[in-house]
């Protein structure tokens, strides 16, 4: 069987620049779906110049519940006729259903350490705008599950938690591409930090990734950096995608360390923005603001700190 061609669909939302992607199989796919102005600002055009037609899309797939992947979800599937299926995994689900999840969120996570009295309203209003609306997906997926996505495209989804609880990456059958979403965070995208609210998770997706899915093209969420180099953009052929997950895996371990013994030194120096972390941030040279949004640097320490707390 031929090889079904996959396009990266790009569109902007303030400073992140954000990634679709479209299967062209019989029945066309889009994975992820910006924010509410993507369906018809980024994806129709780039669509139209692929000779596709965005009405023509028969499956939505979600690698996870962030606002820039399922933002257009609602206004995709209304360009649809409303007839393309909306699939995400169970333990994301509720950030489809709710704009609220995503502030509760913010408020049981980074937002304890964000003192902006403001911060969820704020929130709340950027959900408002970038959410196109509250839906119930047609499916919740779990690990394992395989999709049939018309007669010539055939998908398993791979749960890689971590960066959310219900983050999946869906693996194409037969030619080994790799949705991942954001579950491979490298150095983090516009903030400069990687995102998880469950290290352990994180750590053992990145693992799973590495040994067992093996992508022969990895397709991510976002144009992620390295340390020191320049991002390679969001299509990764075999070796990129070894050496980006081994990556990833070399920065969470770097950041556990830095958790375990953040050194005593430079506790006065730190910007106290980063506080209670400041020893960490300073012994990992990380000097970026923590409090812009969506606050990477929090999100993780939290994870580190407060396993088992979470929401
Ligand atoms: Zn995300």
């Amino acid at each position: 069987m031929r090889n079904v061609p996959i396009h990266s669909l790009y569109s902007q939302w303030g400073r992140f620049g954000l990634y679709s992607f479209f299967i062209d199989g019989r029945e066309p796919v889009i994975i992820d779906t910006g924010v509410a102005s993507s369906p018809s600002g980024g994806m129709s055009p780039a669509l139209k110049a692929l000779g596709r037609r965005i009405e023509d899309v028969r499956w939505i797939l979600l690698t996870h519940g962030h606002i820039d992947h399922i933002g257009g979800a609602h206004a995709l599937w209304e360009l649809t006729g409303r007839r393309a299926k909306v699939i995400i995994h169970e333990a994301d689900a509720p950030f489809l259903r709710s704009r609220r999840t995503h502030v509760e969120e913010y408020l049981a996570a980074r937002g304890r350490y964000i003192k902006d009295p403001d911060g969820a309203a704020r929130l709340t209003a950027a959900g408002l705008a970038a959410i196109s609306g509250e839906m119930e997906p047609d499916r919740v997926v779990r690990h394992g599950d395989e999709l049939a996505l018309g007669p010539d495209v055939a998908v398993t989804v791979h749960s890689v938690p971590g960066h959310t609880a219900g983050s999946v990456a869906f693996v194409v059958e037969g030619q080994r591409d790799v949705f991942a979403g954001d579950a491979v965070q490298i150095h983090g995208a516009a903030n400069g930090f990687p995102s998880y609210v469950d290290p352990d998770a994180y750590r053992a997706s990145l693992l799973h990734l590495r040994d067992h899915v093996k992508p022969s093209r990895l397709f991510l969420g976002h144009a992620y950096r390295s340390q020191c180099a320049e991002s390679l953009g969001v299509e990764l052929n075999r070796e990129q995608a070894a050496a980006k997950i081994q990556e990833s895996l070399d920065i969470e371990a770097r950041v556990r360390a830095a958790t375990r013994d953040p050194g005593r030194d430079g506790a006065n120096i730190a910007p106290a923005a980063h506080s209670p972390f400041c020893c960490i941030a300073r012994h990992l040279g990380y000097d970026s603001d923590p409090l812009l949004e969506p606050s990477p640097f929090f999100t993780t320490m939290h994870g580190y700190f407060h396993l088992g707390d979470r929401p």
